[in-house]
């Protein structure tokens, strides 16, 4: 069985991530989107806020899981018998970070795989930090994230 891990942070969950995680999930058997529970970040939402917006959207797809994790990515990869880690670009901004983190990766284990989807051109400005920025000045985040995200959004404060 072919294992991907699709890692992130998810606050929240947006269009853009889910468009990836679909498209892993034909190439793989299964793909764990797995939320990142290390500190570092200032969340908006919880950890379980997360991880209950993922399951929701994530539901009718029998080979996606969703999973908390804490600690080295490739640590919690080689636990749950995946070889490969997902990612998604953007655009060169995003490429530097996520070159250094793949080859930091490699270093640690040989056996793991960092594959990169490329993001549709229509979601290629989606980002988690973006939506929270519109939805702090009311703005309509309607096609940015799944509808289980945009009714929870307007009831927390978003805004830094
Ligand atoms: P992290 O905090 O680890 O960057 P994110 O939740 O922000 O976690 O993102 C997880 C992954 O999804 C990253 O590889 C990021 O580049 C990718 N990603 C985020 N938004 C998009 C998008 N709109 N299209 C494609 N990939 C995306």
């Amino acid at each position: 069985m072919r294992t991907a891990l699709y890692p992130g942070s998810f606050d929240p969950v947006t269009n853009g991530h889910l468009d990836i995680i679909e498209r892993a999930a034909k190439l793989f058997d299964r793909v764990i989107v797995a939320i990142s529970k290390n500190p570092g970040k200032n969340p908006v939402f919880s950890i379980e806020e997360r991880e209950e917006m993922l399951q929701e959207v994530l539901k009718p797809y029998n080979n996606i899981e969703v999973d908390l994790f804490y600690g080295l990515t490739v640590d919690y990869a080689k636990s749950q018998g995946a070889q490969a880690i997902i990612r998604g670009l953007r655009a060169i901004s995003d490429f530097e970070n996520e070159l250094m983190m793949a080859l930091t990766n490699k270093k640690l284990t040989n056996s793991l795989e960092t594959i990169f989807l490329m993001t549709r051109a229509e979601y290629s400005f989606i980002s988690s930090s973006a939506v929270k920025e519109v939805a702090c000045f009311g703005g309509c985040v309607k096609g940015m994230v799944p509808p289980e995200v945009e009714k929870r959004i307007h009831n927390k404060p978003v805004c830094p």
